[in-house]
């Protein structure tokens, strides 16, 4: 089985959106669609993929706000995937109003509950579900054991770690789960993050400075 993934980064913060497809049966997620959900849409239609569902990471409003413009735009309403600790902060848009954005279209309540360990099935390929609280305290990551690849929001970053200031935050939770969710992982396991460039678990553990004070 092959996995094809695209990146999109989208908005003014750039959220990497990821659409993955399972090249043998045309199976699609997208994952973190923050913005432009119709031109996300618009590709999985345009290439003939059938979209089974959308897999937030967490709810900030730059992960969630394409999630109604996507779902609207694509046929049979495919359901959305979200750890229940993030609720409440998807029950408040995301924090949008926080930032002074009005008008985020988060589209259906989520319906399928993410829990750690959980196995999810796209045509024949798995994903383990990984708790990793900190950003906020229902994130999750997406570990794909045969592609090498960790689909991992805003836990950690090519020499960065994702903020703990906002409501829910807890820098020593944060650390935690990189060392017990990320770093516990082989290195040369990809990256793929919600903002800027992909990276290794081995690059990380080697030269993340908030890693190595
Ligand atoms: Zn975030
Ligand atoms: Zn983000």
């Amino acid at each position: 089985m092959s996995l094809k993934i695209s990146g999109y980064p989208l908005g003014m913060t750039m959220t990497n959106a990821y659409i993955v497809v399972e090249e043998e049966s045309g199976t699609t997620v997208v994952i973190d669609p923050g913005f432009e959900g119709a031109r996300l849409a618009r590709i999985i239609t345009e290439n003939g993929w059938r979209c089974q569902a959308v897999w937030l990471t967490h709810a900030h409003f730059d992960h969630i706000g394409g999630v109604g413009a996507l779902v609207a735009g694509l046929p049979g309403e495919p359901p959305v995937a979200l750890h229940a600790a993030d609720l409440p902060l998807w029950e408040l848009q995301g924090g949008a109003p926080l930032f002074g954005i009005e008008g985020v279209d988060t589209g259906p309540r989520p319906s399928i509950d993410l829990t750690d360990g959980q196995l999810l099935i796209l045509g024949q390929t798995k994903f383990e579900v990984r708790h990793a609280p900190g950003h906020t305290p229902g994130h999750v990551m997406f570990y794909c054991d045969t592609a090498d690849v960790l689909f991992c929001g805003d836990v950690i970053f090519q020499g960065s770690i994702g903020r703990t200031d906002l409501p829910g935050g807890s820098y020593g939770t944060l650390m935690d789960s990189i060392r017990h969710q990320v770093l516990s992982l082989p290195d040369d396991t990809r990256l793929l993050n919600g903002h800027g460039p992909e990276t290794t678990v081995g690059r990380e553990r080697a030269y993340n400075p908030f890693l190595n004070m």
